[in-house]
């Protein structure tokens, strides 16, 4: 049998891309198929405008932080179309990069909608062309939730990116990475920011002392936090919006974004009625290798809901080519994934919270620090940073790393080198200190906590 091409990627986000460029670096012909821009979530709609963005917002409280170190501050304006326009040009320039990284690689980049026809069929602008694999990298969607005048009233992320006007105020509706993210970029452009969510703490999942640091960080901030509430229905008037909580509280805001969780881009697509297995959240289930459970259809990143982060997706996406056209026989780890959420202040962390831990191991010891980092003490800001290691007593290896305070993300890149090393407590013992440095406390925690 002989197909059109070796690989059709469906998808020319971070995973399809890199997969597409690996794949047609061994030898192999390959298309990748794309209805949006190049570049994807992380590039277009999702991690990068977001940290531009977030970057913008911080000069809020940096300026706050300069008084106290004797500059001047004037009025503080803010341009909100101009820096809009700057990260739109921005995307523009990256989006470039990827088109000519898929052309250098030899990869055929074909603008419009895929549907899977057959387990080596697709049908994209009314043309059927034949793989001897697909790779599915759609990536995922914002998620509403059926509540009253979500769907007519809620903007989520996609939009929040790009709004004409920047809003006085806003409700957010959830307390995971983006709802967190975003809460920080609203807040430190000046908005009224709530932040409403149903658990009692933001960030269910991660670690629970983080989990209060972070809620009293963002009260200290200026953000209202809502939690144990819901939205029970959203209404709208020209440019009022009335949202109305669980516990019968109204509140009257210029924008309201739903950042309730995101589901697999797989409506429509075809494969179910190929026969690839998928879960109950429409995502594509696969096996360690990337493959599905139609032998030449294989799937790779947040379509398959697994942990959804970009470079978890690249390294699938470039384990599968390395596998299939390398003869290179290696999966992706998806032990101890470090992850950052670019909060204001960010919080980062890598391996188990503490909780996870004490069920996992016979016995933990946890090192903690909080403390106020050397800039606050001028600059009056009251803010706490927070660190903790988790130790697994009887091998000493540090099993979880947290943090919230400034560069926590950068940070953690380099402790997560260690713990992905097995390093013990022993070894952060022995690491000397940079001074005066807020990560220096990670190997200076003498005494753990009783
Ligand atoms: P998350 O899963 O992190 O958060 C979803 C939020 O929605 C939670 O607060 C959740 O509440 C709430 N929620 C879900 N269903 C309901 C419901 N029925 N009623 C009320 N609240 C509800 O999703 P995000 O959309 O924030 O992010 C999606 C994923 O994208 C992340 O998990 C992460 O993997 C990735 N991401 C990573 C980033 C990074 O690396 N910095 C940045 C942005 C996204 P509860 O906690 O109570 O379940």
């Amino acid at each position: 049998m002989t197909y059109d091409y070796d690989l059709i990627v469906i998808g020319a986000g971070s995973g399809g891309v890199r997969a597409a460029r690996i794949s047609a670096g061994y030898g192999a012909k390959v298309a990748v198929i794309e209805g949006d821009r190049p570049g994807g979530t992380c590039v277009i709609r999702g991690c990068v405008p977001k940290k531009l963005l977030m970057y913008g917002a911080a000069f809020s409280a940096d300026a706050e932080d300069a008084r106290r170190f004797g500059w001047i501050v004037g009025v503080k304006e803010h341009n909100w179309s101009n820096l809009i326009a700057a990260k739109n040009s921005e995307l523009v320039r990256l989006e470039g990069i990827y088109r000519s990284l898929l052309k250098n690689a030899g990869a055929e980049l074909i603008e419009g909608f895929a549907t899977v026809t057959g387990t080596n069929h697709i049908i994209v602008n009314d043309q059927e062309l034949t793989a001897e694999r697909i790779l599915i990298a759609v990536g995922a969607a914002p998620q509403l939730l059926d509540t009253p005048g979500m769907a007519e009233h809620a903007i989520t992320s996609n939009e929040a990116l790009d709004l004409e006007t920047f809003p006085e105020e806003i409700v957010i509706y959830g307390s995971g990475y983006i709802a967190l993210e975003f809460a920080g970029i609203f807040n430190g452009f000046g908005a009224k920011t709530h932040l409403v969510y149903r658990s009692d703490l933001p960030l269910r999942g991660f670690d629970s002392d983080i989990r209060s640091e972070i809620a009293t960080a963002l009260e200290g901030r200026g953000v209202i936090l809502h939690p144990e509430k819901t939205i029970s229905a959203i209404e709208g008037n020209g440019d009022k919006k009335h949202i109305s909580l669980s516990d019968g509280t109204v509140i009257t805001a210029s924008q309201v974004m739903a950042a309730t969780g995101r589901s697999p881009n797989t409506a429509g697509l075809g494969l179910a009625e190929t026969g690839v297995a998928m879960g109950g959240r429409g995502e594509v289930i696969v096996d360690e290798n990337a493959c599905t459970s139609v032998t030449s259809i294989y799937a790779v990143g947040d379509v398959t809901d697994r942990i959804n982060l970009t470079p978890v997706a690249i390294a699938e996406g470039h384990a599968f080519a390395d596998k299939i056209y390398g003869g290179i026989n290696r999966i992706a780890s998806h032990d101890n994934v470090a992850s950052a959420v670019f909060s204001q202040p960010p919080i980062a962390c890598i391996g188990l919270n503490e909780h996870e831990a004490r069920a996992k191991y016979a016995g933990i010891t946890v090192f903690e620090s909080r403390f106020r980092a050397m800039k606050n003490t001028i600059s009056g800001r009251a803010e706490k940073s927070y660190m903790k290691l988790v130790v697994e007593t009887a091998s000493d290896r540090v099993v979880g790393v947290h943090m919230m305070g400034s560069d926590s993300g950068e940070i953690m890149q380099g402790i997560a080198i260690a713990v992905k090393m097995g390093a013990t407590k022993a070894d952060f013992d022995a690491t000397i200190g940079i001074h005066p440095t807020a990560a220096e406390e990670f190997v200076t925690m003498r005494s753990p906590r009783l």
